[in-house]
């Protein structure tokens, strides 16, 4: 067992996304409210007495009012959206967040709860004045219990930080993504993300071991045990996995970390096409069994954009279909075998047309920069459409055919990849710019088709501001009322995060 409280000030050491949206902003002129054509909901308007009540509890330098300084945290990652706060607040400990809370619900004065702001459906910026409570300062591991792997840490650590301070001890974090550099572990809960580790450990649902979070009224909930096992009653913690902040903010959290292996293994296939890739993986399941961590999928254009536009090399050469496959296991040797196996097995019935097997770092990391830049990779071309949805896996690649047909040469490019273990397929419509008319050709007819395949209109995103509307295509009415009771039962005002998830909020 480590000692209690380690406390590291963990560091981004590189370009900040705030740097990057700084810029981006210049491309962005348009408010979301004007874009979405949404109205400003009845709360109260910031005073100067409030600031100053912000500065009392913060002090002057963890509260920003200066319009330069706080643009960036009104933009979100992908240039979509762009709130009108005025103020933001950086918040160091959860006494100051549930006096910040506290407050503004007296005052009804709504907030937009913002962590590392890599959020992909707009919710992590506020749409009119609300006041962005951001978590970069709360960033504090608090204890790593190396026998249990139960991690204790402040919402505010970035994940790649927590996953490099957990390696340190023999442990990784049971979650991956590209965002990993900038997201954080408090947005990551809030978003209940996926990534690519979640074929082998599970989602947040069940790697979360507890949460401390602030409810509206300022009430600090704790639940942040680190057991296992906890049937003491209704399991409140999950409420505040996925709720994208509209039901409490979150300050601590307890998560499970899995053992490092001893031995990870990378392959990279070129594959004919999808029916392929299903029957490959259905090969891979059997074949590599309890050591397959990741079965990623890419198509042709995926990965030929990425490579193009941020110049990284493609180990293979032209395929129409790319699949990535990893294993983590004991045994360098037998692991690397296996795969190695595995590769010459499917060459030899067809299924595998090319492919390359490696467990060096600098080729596994290679691979795997192209796979995770997939997501950025349309952004400097043009406006990127971002669809994240879960398909039954016969019905994984169905859409992206079909969308490129319905957009035809308003198109620049229409790509397909994502986590197959997970049936869930990222789709990226590139468009020269953002209009209307093109918006209107995809929504809502993919969610239309979406839920005729009994789909997930999102499978790992969220909700957030972009998706609302659409949500009754994955909730029938009673959930959606069930959504509704529970909102009004932890945040009456409707102050946490409005205009977000639930197409229609009280206030
Ligand atoms: P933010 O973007 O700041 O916020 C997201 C939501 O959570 C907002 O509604 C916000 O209000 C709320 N929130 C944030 N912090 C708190 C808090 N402490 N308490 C209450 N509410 C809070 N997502 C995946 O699931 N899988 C992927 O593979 C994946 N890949 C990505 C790759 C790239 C390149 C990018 C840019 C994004 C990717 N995402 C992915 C989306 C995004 O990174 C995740 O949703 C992530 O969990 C968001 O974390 P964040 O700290 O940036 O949260």
């Amino acid at each position: 067992m480590l000692s209690p409280i380690k406390s590291i000030l963990l560091s981004i050491n590189r370009p900040t996304i705030y740097e990057q949206v700084k810029y981006l902003s210049q491309v962005l002129p348009q408010l979301s409210a004007d874009k979405y054509n949404v109205k400003r909901k009845a709360f109260a308007s910031i005073q100067a007495q409030d600031v100053d009540y912000f500065k009392s509890v913060l002090g002057e330098e963890r509260v920003l009012t200066e319009q330069s300084d706080i643009l960036p945290f009104n933009i979100d990652w992908i240039k979509n959206c762009r709130g009108q706060s005025s103020i933001v607040l950086k918040p160091k400990t959860t006494q100051e967040v549930s006096n910040i809370l506290s407050y503004c619900n007296k005052r009804k004065l709504a907030v937009c709860p913002q962590g590392g702001n890599t959020g992909l459906v707009g919710g992590s910026v506020p749409v009119f004045d609300e006041i962005v409570i951001n978590f970069m300062l709360m960033n504090k591991v608090i204890s790593l219990d190396d026998v249990s792997g139960a991690l204790i840490c402040e919402a505010g650590c970035i994940l790649e930080n927590l996953d490099n301070h957990v390696r340190e001890h023999g442990l990784i974090m049971p979650l991956d993504l590209g965002a990993k550099g900038t997201c954080h572990i408090g947005g990551n809960v809030s978003t209940n993300a996926g990534g690519i580790r979640l074929l082998r450990y599970g989602n947040l649902h069940g790697s979360i071991l507890g949460v401390e979070a602030v409810k509206a009224d300022g009430t600090v909930i704790d639940c942040l045990k680190a057991l296992k096992k906890d049937n003491t009653g209704y399991h409140l913690k999950h409420l505040f996995i996925g709720s994208e902040g509209t039901l409490g903010l979150v300050t601590k959290v307890a998560i499970h970390c899995p053992v490092k292996p001893k031995a990870v293994t990378v392959g990279f296939f070129g594959v004919e096409n999808f029916n392929s890739i299903l029957k490959l993986y259905k090969s891979a399941k059997s074949s590599l069994g309890e050591i397959l961590s990741a079965f990623e999928m890419a198509d042709n254009q995926a990965i030929s954009t990425t490579s193009t536009n941020l110049k990284l090399p493609n180990p293979i050469s032209d395929y129409p279909f790319y699949v990535l496959v990893e294993t983590q296991g004991s045994n360098e040797i037998h692991d690397e075998e296996k795969l190695t196996k595995f590769l010459s097995k499917e060459m030899e019935s067809g299924l595998i047309l090319d492919g390359t097997v490696t467990s060096e770092l600098t080729k596994m990391s290679a691979i795997w920069t192209l796979r995770e830049s997939i997501s950025g990779a349309g952004l400097g071309r043009g406006y990127v459409f971002k669809y994240d949805v879960s398909l039954p896996q016969q019905n994984y690649y169905d859409l992206v055919p079909i969308l490129r047909e319905r957009l035809g040469d308003k198109a620049i490019a229409v790509y397909g990849y994502g986590h197959v273990g997970d049936g869930n397929i990222h789709i990226n419509i590139t468009v020269p710019e953002y209009s209307k008319q093109i918006a209107s050709l995809m929504e809502p007819f993919i969610f239309e088709e979406v839920s005729k395949l009994k789909g997930s209109i999102s499978a790992e995103h969220g909700i957030g501001f972009r998706k609302p509307e659409y949500l009754h295509y994955s909730k029938d009415e009673t959930a959606l009322q069930m959504m509704r009771d529970l909102k009004n039962l932890m945040d009456p005002n409707g102050i946490l995060n409005p205009y977000k998830v639930l197409p229609e909020v009280n206030v």
